[in-house]
């Protein structure tokens, strides 16, 4: 397809939920507002441009009874180019179909945590059902032109073969925004055939990293004999049914202008005026996570513990404000981790507090952008140590908001980030507890000069590879699109080979 006919299709976004905010004004109407992520603003001007569509589940905090959400999200998108179209999900499928076989099975798969999984065929029965329940609705609003179909994340693996069950021709693109895991882990899954022959339905499958890809490579080179991949680079090749699938990795991003912009602003300012005021330390570290056992909480406290028991020169001129923002509290497992790390700051700050200082400054609640932008201008450190990650956006922002360039990013080698930052952060393993506390000490100890340095590289990269960067490159991979030429940027995404690792680890010793 040339790029002037490819120029005609419209675009449909599928995703779980739907990026809108709804609330109740004073006379009692409801309000829809579009949501303020980084990918909403990215495909908004391409939606609009193409006269697009977004699909997904409006969440459950709506009754429908009690509103008319076609009709409401059809007049508040009159002026945007494009529209939201809601998919119903019933009580008893987001239990198993999104806390169920999405939560319990394939987040903690896929992010090597393989006990922690519920395998319950009650679940995947389910979810296939909403899959498929997402097919027909795209189906039935597709146009006569084939529009293009690009579908997000984990939840729905398998719309892109309902969609060809139904007889839907149009390319369809997938986005992995969760890690893939290795063919050993992969191979732990009931359903692992059908996931992965789910997969290879789509016209391009991207992941965020090089690693990602690989293991999927590895994957169906191990499961399917007959599918053979070929190429080099960052897009591979291969022929499913006479069809071509594409197997690419794109790093997910931010809008690093809006956030280096915003950290210029009067209000972050006056908070982050306010920040320094409260909390009068030499090094303030930063950590910000959505609750979730994946982020590796526990161990980052524990590592700050041993970094305090090691470095008595760090008492008193370091504090660790750590902000938990509540994710998933249906699931068990996740009441547990709270507790878990509530227990460990106390007993942190039960050991080492003296007048005028606490160690750990902790909070549980979500912030505002505000808030949250003041936040990353006051670290002089950000504590970034996923135990697994797809990116880790966190990472990302606060490089882009260090509008003075002088902060230190300590991040995990298992987050997706570390691909493209692993040079110019300091690089941790993060269930290694005294590597990181070493790691702490010497952003600690680390000179403006190297700082500096460090951080511009880490911003240099995060601005060229930006969510529009992103967004160009995969819809230019799958569609053809030409929306800004991103050639020159490839060099941003490395070639990671396995033995890397020496160097990334500081650590001399056995291969991998
Ligand atoms: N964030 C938020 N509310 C908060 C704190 C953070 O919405 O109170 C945002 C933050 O700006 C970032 C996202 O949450 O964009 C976290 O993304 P990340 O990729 O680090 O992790 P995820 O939660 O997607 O696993």
């Amino acid at each position: 397809m040339n790029q002037k006919e490819s120029s005609k299709q419209r675009l449909i976004i599928v995703s779980n939920r739907l990026p809108i905010v709804l609330s109740k004004d004073a006379g009692g109407n409801w309000q829809i507002k579009p949501g303020s992520g980084g990918l909403v603003t990215a495909l908004a001007p391409v939606l609009k441009n193409r006269g697009g569509l977004w699909i997904g589940w409006p969440g459950s905090s709506i009754d429908e009874e009690d509103i008319d959400l076609e009709e409401l999200l059809k007049d508040a998108t009159q002026d945007y180019g494009y529209t939201f179209k809601p998919v119903p999900v019933t009580e008893d499928e987001e239990e198993k179909y999104y806390y169920g076989f999405s939560n319990q099975i394939l987040w903690p798969l896929f992010h090597d945590f393989q006990t922690r999984c519920h395998f319950s065929p009650d679940y995947w029965e389910v979810y296939q059902h909403v899959n498929q329940k997402f097919a027909k609705v795209i189906a039935q609003n597709i146009g006569d032109e084939d529009d293009h179909i690009w579908v997000h994340d984990y939840q729905l693996i398998g719309v892109g073969h309902a969609l060809r069950n139904l007889g839907i021709t149009s390319k369809i693109g997938f986005f992995m925004h969760i890690p893939f895991p290795q063919l050993d882990i992969f191979l732990k899954l009931p359903w692992r055939f059908e996931i992965l022959n789910q997969l290879l339905s789509y016209d391009l499958i991207g992941f965020q990293t090089q690693r990602d890809k690989r293991n999927f490579v590895q994957c169906v080179q191990a499961m399917s004999k007959d599918v053979k991949i070929r190429g080099r680079g960052r897009v591979l090749s291969t022929t499913v049914n006479d069809r071509k699938v594409r197997i690419g990795n794109f790093p997910i991003s931010i809008d690093f202008e809006e956030f280096a912009q915003k950290a210029k602003s009067k209000e972050v300012e006056k908070r982050l005026a306010e920040i320094k005021e409260i909390y009068k330390t030499r090094h303030l570290v930063l950590g910000v996570d959505r609750l979730d056992y994946t982020k590796g909480i526990p161990d980052r406290l524990r590592a700050f513990r041993n970094a305090l028991q090691r470095y008595p020169d760090l008492h008193t001129k370091i504090s660790l404000v750590q902000i938990v923002v509540p994710s998933r509290v249906n699931i068990p497992e996740y009441n547990d981790l709270k507790q878990e790390i509530e227990q460990l700051v106390s007993e942190i700050n039960g050991e080492f507090t003296q007048p005028g200082w606490i160690p750990i400054h902790y909070a549980f609640y979500s912030i505002d952008r505000t808030e949250l932008i003041a936040f990353y201008r006051a670290a002089d450190i950000a504590f970034v140590t996923p135990l697994k990650d797809g990116m880790n956006l966190i990472a990302k922002e606060y490089c882009a908001a260090n509008i003075y360039k002088d902060g230190v990013l300590i991040l995990s080698e298992f987050a997706g980030t570390a691909g493209q930052f692993n040079k110019h952060a300091l690089l941790v393993n993060p269930y290694d507890i005294e590597m990181t506390a070493e790691k702490l000490y010497q952003a600690c100890q680390m000179k403006v000069g190297e700082r500096k340095k460090r951080m511009q590289a880490l911003r240099r990269i995060t601005k060229k590879t930006d969510i529009y960067w992103w967004v160009d490159s995969f819809l230019s991979a799958v569609f053809a699109y030409n929306l800004k030429d991103f050639s020159e940027l490839t060099d941003y995404i490395p070639t990671s080979k396995i033995t890397d690792y020496h160097e990334l680890s500081g650590k001399s010793g056995a291969s991998v």
